[in-house]
């Protein structure tokens, strides 16, 4: 299993980082951590940018966040259903991540410096993603 299945149109199905796919599948929210400076990536990078060496291992990501910003998306990219709320968010562990708030979630129940959760969701056809709910 590669990263085709990864949310609802996918446009690699090679990558360094297909794994991520797999862990998603059960239901695991997996980063990356640079092995030499200990930087935790999420979503995970197969490459470390600060110290430009490959050398990373899978780690745990907690979900746990708190709404940064959020606003509604009326004309979508393909794959994407309009409309619907992206978020950022950024995680206890301290990293800033976009994502979909859950479908139901109406806007007005959103307020900037809520905690919301980042949790992976299956989608049609076997696919995966992850997305933003409240916790
Ligand atoms: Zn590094």
């Amino acid at each position: 299993m590669g990263y085709e299945l990864f949310g609802n149109v996918s446009y690699v199905a090679q990558t360094k980082i297909g794994e991520f796919v797999e862990h998603l599948k059960r239901g695991q929210l997996m980063g990356t951590k640079c092995e030499k400076c200990q930087t935790v990536y999420f979503p995970p990078r197969a490459d470390c940018p600060k110290c430009l060496v490959d050398k990373m291992e899978w780690v745990k990501v907690n979900g746990d966040a708190i709404l940064v910003t959020f606003t509604e998306v009326n004309f979508a990219p393909t794959g994407f259903e309009a409309p619907y709320i992206l978020a950022l968010g950024r995680l206890n562990s301290g990293q800033q991540v976009f994502a979909r708030m859950a479908k139901d979630i109406p806007f007005d129940k959103l307020k900037v410096g809520m905690k919301v959760k980042l949790a992976p969701i299956s989608l049609r056809d076997d696919r995966v993603a992850y997305e933003f709910n409240l916790p």
